[in-house]
């Protein structure tokens, strides 16, 4: 079958087989099959969605374009995380270091931001000198020597997944389910972790804006992972206001770098102890969540999760005395807060605005290979449930142009709300997925 006909029957709803899907990627990354082609092809996809077998096989595909890595030879087990995409969502700078500070190794592959999301890698490029485009020689090299890696897709791991996330970052056709659960799976299948824990975002700053829809997400990716032979756990986790205080990148890392001190905002704490528990619980290291959670916060609370962001910036290239001081972090020209229009208690806070402002500021990307300003984003100075007086400053902008401070003042007094009565502070985890709660 040619990829039009391919094209065809997914445009008019029918499902494809293993093998068309097979043929359609592995022609894309030779060059084959030309973009406008794969543009239309992902267009019927989003539109038409996919079975539950048809993104099982396209997540295969998309690993068996490129190779796969074996970490069985590092160590017996090797833990990974990876979240949908967020708002304010630092947490790998605080949960891979934490993790990794028990002796549990963690070996992640990051992204980049795109839209109203964040990027882990982008955040970390703040810090002068690192280096996220390892090979895969270094990428293994260091998890076997510091138990820890944070690095970007490399062109021999998934090469498929890179290629068609840039066409679907272009084609409108980014927040569809099998597209994000093929995409993110075959990562975290060719990057070799025996435990992987899903950070499902849901809510207004989430692909995924409903609970039902992050529920079908984080169980067709648990399914995938069990039948790869992977131990997969979801954990939805709400993304309906940002997450802890700071969005951009440089404000990211000192925020990150506040809470591995002791000093960062309950909820993003919370939020990645959380996760990191289930890493733990995965790899069997703890019995219970809770002593998992005990276990991480005894890395902060001694210094050694914080040695160990440092002993990973400084192996892949990055100055450390931009962690032991964050003044050096880059700074905006303009820091500026933003006084409150009324008195009250803040009832809501939409993330993806707060998300699609500091990407207007600069912090995000509105097309695949911008560049990505550093300095700039916004650090909120109250939450959904706080109480404040008229004028006194809601947040904080950190912006490099008068222009784009005074659109970002704009777009951000109209993406909060007000109420005379305190509201209920939405959950941090809406339920966690386990593979045995999976069909
Ligand atoms: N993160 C990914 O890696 N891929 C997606 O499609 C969405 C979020």
């Amino acid at each position: 079958m040619n990829a039009v006909e391919i094209i065809a029957k997914k445009r008019d709803g029918q499902a494809l087989t293993r093998d068309e899907i097979n043929a359609f990627v592995q022609g894309f990354v030779r060059g084959d099959i030309p973009d406008y082609q794969v543009a239309a092809w992902l267009m019927a996809v989003f539109l038409r969605g996919m079975s539950y077998e048809e993104t099982a096989d396209l997540t295969l595909a998309i690993v068996n374009s490129g190779s796969r890595l074996d970490l069985s030879g590092i160590a017996p087990f090797v833990a990974d995380k990876h979240s949908t995409g967020g708002v304010g969502d630092k947490t790998t700078l605080v949960v891979a270091p934490v993790v990794a500070a028990t002796g549990l190794p963690v070996a992640k592959m990051s992204g980049r931001a795109l839209g109203f999301t964040g990027g882990t890698l982008d955040k970390l490029e703040s810090i002068r000198g690192f280096r996220a485009d390892l090979t895969t020689e270094e990428f293994l090299a260091q998890v076997r020597q510091h138990g820890i890696v944070v690095a970007g897709q490399s062109k021999d791991l998934a090469p498929a997944d890179g290629k068609l996330y840039a066409l679907r970052d272009v084609t409108a056709t980014v927040d569809s389910m099998p597209l994000i659960a093929a995409s993110i799976m075959s990562k975290k299948i060719a990057s070799g972790a025996n435990g992987i824990v899903l950070d499902v975002k849901v809510g207004r700053g989430a692909f995924m804006e409903t609970e039902e829809r992050a529920v079908e997400l984080a169980q067709t990716m648990v399914r995938i992972g069990r039948s790869l032979g992977r131990r997969v756990t979801a954990v939805l986790s709400d993304m309906n206001q940002p997450l802890g205080l700071a969005v951009g990148n440089a404000v990211e890392v000192k925020e990150a770098i506040d809470a591995l001190n002791g000093r960062g905002p309950k909820d993003f704490v919370e939020h990645s102890l959380a996760v990191g528990a289930q890493m733990l619980l995965l790899a069997g290291r703890v019995k219970m969540a809770d002593e998992g959670t005990a276990l991480l916060r005894a890395q902060i609370v001694s210094g050694a999760g914080f040695a160990k962001l440092k002993e990973m910036v400084a192996a892949q290239g990055g100055d450390t005395s931009y962690l032991s001081d964050p003044s050096r972090l880059p700074q905006a020209r303009f820091i500026q807060p933003l006084p409150s229009p009324q008195t009250g208690f803040v009832a809501s806070i939409d993330a993806r605005e707060v998300g699609l402002t500091a990407a207007l500021l600069g912090a995000g990307r509105q097309k695949k290979g911008d560049p990505v300003d550093y300095a700039v984003g916004v650090t909120l100075i109250h939450k959904v449930g706080s109480r404040i007086h008229a004028g006194q400053p809601l947040l904080t902008i950190h912006a490099n142009s008068e222009e784009k401070l005074a659109e970002a003042q704009q777009r951000l007094l109209s993406a909060i709300r007000f109420s005379d009565a305190r509201p209920e502070p939405p959950p941090l985890i809406h339920r966690i997925l386990r593979d045995t709660d999976v069909a």
